[in-house]
């Protein structure tokens, strides 16, 4: 079978199909034409309409490998090397974690708090693999800045590029290191408007009952090093310093995750407004949370009875 001749696009994806399909893959046509395409750079509708399209020596070869790496459970993303997010096509590959729909939750709050322009603001975006969240920020909101990092290199190099390609590098700063401490002396207390971050929250327990595809991609991303609710923990803490009053700190978990993070927050003065966000699929994935005015943490009679001049609209209308 491996043998056969694959002259035409027509043969290419016969061939592909019906070897995904013994691999057990879920939707073998689809894929097949997908990963052909990638090769031959084309449009599915032209792979369709012109079967008989003749197909080189190397582009032959070349879908056979990507064809085996599949039936091996590489991502097809890591074959195709591209994953939409927000509407922009992003650069992913073995070195990052492939953004998944849901986390486009968190991006579409951040733009609402954010506003039309983003002049003047600041958003933070912790664990931010290959940029999707850092890049589709700064892509949609034309004015913000936005300071990213990752505790991965390689995943960096990924999200650089993906700055490049989108044509934000000159707005969004990347930083190696392990949350917060990758901003040490940045002077972030009070300035960021927004705080994003899309931890790595899945358990070594759930790891192992995972779809194969999932173990591919870097573990760092996927398991944390701590307790997940530590981590979390950690998060919350620097958002808490770095938030100006009223800013928003929004953080994607796993819906198991939700009755133990929601109440660490809910018992925290320095957070209001802590409200659940459901997925497309209607499950719990994110939690958000308004930084509470300093002021009202620390002093409220006397902060409410003069008003206090750093109040945002949210907190005006919370203390009315
Ligand atoms: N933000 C991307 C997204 O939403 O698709 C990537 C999310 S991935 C689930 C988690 C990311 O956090 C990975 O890129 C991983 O390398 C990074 N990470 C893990 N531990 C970290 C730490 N202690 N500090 C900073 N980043 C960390
Ligand atoms: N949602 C991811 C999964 O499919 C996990 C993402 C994460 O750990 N942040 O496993």
């Amino acid at each position: 079978m491996t043998d056969r001749p694959l002259r035409t696009a027509g043969d290419a994806l016969r061939w592909g199909s019906s070897l995904l399909r013994e691999a057990g893959l879920g939707d073998p046509g689809r894929e097949a034409a997908i990963l052909l395409c990638s090769v031959l750079e084309c449009d599915k509708a032209v792979l369709y309409a012109y079967p008989e399209r003749k197909l080189s020596p190397g582009e032959a070869s070349l879908f056979r490998r990507l064809i085996h790496r599949r039936c091996a459970r590489v991502p097809l993303q890591y074959l195709t090397r591209r994953q939409e997010f927000m509407s922009l096509s992003f650069h992913v590959d073995e070195r990052c974690f492939i953004p998944r729909p849901e986390t486009e939750l968190l991006v579409e709050e951040a733009l609402k708090h954010l506003g039309e322009d983003g002049a003047g603001k600041l958003a933070v975006d912790l664990g931010t693999g290959c940029g999707c969240i850092a890049v589709s920020l700064a892509y949609w909101c034309p004015n913000l800045r936005v300071w990213a990092c990752d505790v991965s290199a390689a995943a960096l190099q990924v999200a650089l590029r993906n700055c490049r390609a989108h044509k934000v590098q000159d707005r969004v700063r990347l930083v190696k290191g392990d949350l917060w401490a990758a901003f040490a002396g940045w002077d972030l207390e009070e300035r960021v408007d927004v705080v994003v971050a899309n931890p790595p929250y899945v358990s070594e327990e759930e790891l192992a009952s995972v779809q194969p595809e999932v173990r591919h991609e870097p573990p760092e991303a996927l398991v944390p090093p701590v307790y997940a609710t530590e981590f979390y923990r950690r998060i919350f803490e620097g958002a808490a310093v770095a938030l100006k009053d009223g800013g928003l700190l929004l953080v994607e978990t796993a819906p198991s995750l939700i009755p133990q993070l929601e109440p660490i927050l809910r018992q925290q003065p320095v957070w209001m407004e802590v409200r659940v966000l459901r997925d497309l699929a209607g499950a719990e994935r994110a939690l958000a949370a308004t930084r509470e005015c300093r002021r009202c943490v620390e002093r409220p009679p006397r902060c409410r009875e003069l008003g206090c001049g750093r109040w945002t609209a949210t907190i005006q209308t919370r203390h009315r």
